[in-house]
């Protein structure tokens, strides 16, 4: 109470300075003048750096961008009135940009019944931080910032907590993930929102674990460094022209981004919009998906929901080739395992490859897999015979796998198994499917049991199987078989029950054309 003089006091002045103190700020920008000169006295004193500028609107620019760099408003110090006004310009700039900031000016004297607005500093921080960044404006009475108070008597707000993190909703992570994996030309293009959620190490893993092309605006530049090789900031009008799906990352499809609009873009693109504000989800354009949250947390969710996604046949492929050796035998048969793995593996000799042939033949793989096997023990030794099959195929001649083991010829066995003939299901809608009603009556006839563990027919007859779901088992268990030249294996590769070849341009987790 000012009436107690026991005490020491402080003024209003010192008072609000250590509120902002307490709540983290370190930086004032501001032109002094009644009532405000004695705030920037004692923020100063309190080690808050206090920047005198010649106008305000400089100021409010200054403590915007403090705002932007660091997370935590920056504190613009005016006087009201014309103080106010040329502030103004600072908190619209700051307001469009997306950017923290607390305009703190000072008004005339008033009654002391209505000090309450002092409570108002923690709201004030917390709301120019917390959901989409903004200006915030305190008006301090001038009575108030020469108060006396007994210091005893005040409690400071603590500081206000950073943002809490939110998460954009799981479906529609999943969803993002597929209509990205079936892109042809997709693109990132990061925003200046994603730095300020300082975003930059998942994106940067986001586009290099998917192969994304990206493309910064103006101040997205440097999230990913401009000289990333899957930059495609120097071909920008074709990137945006030609994408037919594009991630927007903290950026608004504004005149920046030209509205997100024909014929800067295509008519049928595919956006993905990520932002913390719901209100800017589908602006201009209505978007594929839209995931509303944390740019930093949506990619790490992104990052995951990827890993657990089932691969697809490119791949499969993609992998395979990278580890194949030039001068394997390639035998390989089924529909669409056939018919992507020719385009993708690579031959280098003639005579190497056997497959399903003129007469488009299913079960031939094994017999000539073993020929080429009985070859290539006799004339050169450490030949490998790669066999690509896909899961019915491989049913056709899988008892062939005991006359592989019987004679210990080093086959490599890859059975990439999508549950049927050329489209199966995943195991929870066969489930389904079978749980009421007799399967003879409902099962499709395309579908083959899913989730079959072939890999055990080869361990029964005692060669090595493996059961791979991911990049990485793949890689692992390629490389382990290829090292081992004394036995045959099998590895059982799931794919996505529902992956087909597709006329694409970009594969995901492959290499991009763009
Ligand atoms: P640019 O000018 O770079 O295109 P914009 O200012 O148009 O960027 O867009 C920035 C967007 O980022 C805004 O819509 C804002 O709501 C959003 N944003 C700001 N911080 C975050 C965050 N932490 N997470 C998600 N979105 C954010
Ligand atoms: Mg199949």
């Amino acid at each position: 109470e000012p009436s107690d003089t026991s005490e020491a006091q402080v003024s209003g002045a010192q008072v609000i300075a250590q509120a902002l103190k307490t709540q983290g700020v370190d930086y004032m920008f501001g032109i002094v003048g009644i009532p405000v000169t004695e705030i920037a006295f004692a923020a100063q004193e309190l080690g808050i750096r206090y920047i005198g500028m010649r106008n305000e609107q400089a100021a409010c620019y200054a403590a915007s961008a403090i705002g932007y760099l660091t997370g935590r408003p920056g504190v613009c110090l005016v006087v009201s009135g014309p103080g106010l006004i040329h502030a103004l310009g600072g908190m619209a700039n700051a307001n469009m940009n997306c950017w923290p900031l607390l305009v703190i000016g000072g008004s005339s004297e008033r009654n002391q019944e209505t000090m309450g607005a002092f409570q108002e500093f923690p709201q004030a921080v917390r709301s120019s931080i917390y959901g989409r960044p903004g200006a915030c404006y305190v008006d301090i009475p001038a009575d108030f910032v020469n108060l006396l108070v007994n210091v005893n008597s005040i409690k400071y707000t603590e500081c206000c907590m950073s943002p809490p993190v939110s998460m954009a909703e799981t479906s529609a992570v999943r969803m993002a993930a597929s209509v990205i994996r079936n892109a042809k030309q997709p693109l990132l293009i990061i925003g200046k929102g994603a730095a300020y959620a300082r975003a930059e190490e998942n994106i940067r893993k986001l586009v290099e674990q998917c192969k994304l092309p990206f493309l910064p605006t103006p101040m997205g530049k440097g999230v990913v460094p401009d000289n990333h090789p899957n930059c495609v900031g120097a071909a920008r009008s074709r990137a945006l022209q030609f994408a037919d799906v594009i991630v927007l990352l903290g950026a608004r499809l504004n005149w920046i981004l030209h509205f997100g609009l024909p014929p800067r873009y295509r008519p049928d693109v595919k956006f993905i919009q990520v932002d913390i504000c719901a209100e800017e989800l589908g602006n201009n354009v209505r978007p594929a998906v839209t995931l509303l949250g944390d740019i930093n947390a949506v990619t790490k969710q992104e990052l995951a929901s990827k890993k657990s996604l089932p691969m697809n046949y490119y791949t499969v492929f993609y992998h395979v080739q990278e580890q194949l050796p030039r001068d394997c035998f390639i035998v390989s048969e089924g529909a669409n395992t056939m018919d992507i793995g020719r385009t993708v593996l690579q031959n280098y000799l003639p005579r190497h490859r056997l497959d399903a042939g003129t007469f488009g033949t299913m079960g031939v793989g094994l017999g000539f897999a073993i020929a080429a096997a009985v070859l290539a023990k006799d004339r050169s030794p450490g030949q490998r015979v790669i066999c690509v099959e896909g899961d019915s195929a491989f049913g056709f001649s899988g008892m062939e796998v005991e006359t592989i083991c019987r004679y210990n010829l080093p086959i490599i066995l890859l059975v990439v198994n999508n549950n049927g003939i050329y489209q199966g299901f995943d195991t929870d809608t066969w489930k389904e499917m079978v749980k009421s009603q007799d399967a003879t009556i409902v099962a499709p006839p395309a579908c083959l049991l899913p989730n079959s563990h072939y890999e055990q027919v080869m361990i029964a007859f005692g060669g090595k199987g493996y059961f791979v779901q991911t990049p990485e088992e793949l890689q692992k268990s390629l490389t382990q078989t290829l090292a081992d030249t004394t036995k045959p294996s099998l590895i059982n590769i799931m794919i996505e029950p529902k992956a087909t070849r597709k006329a694409q341009d970009f594969h995901w987790l492959t290499s991009s054309k763009m």
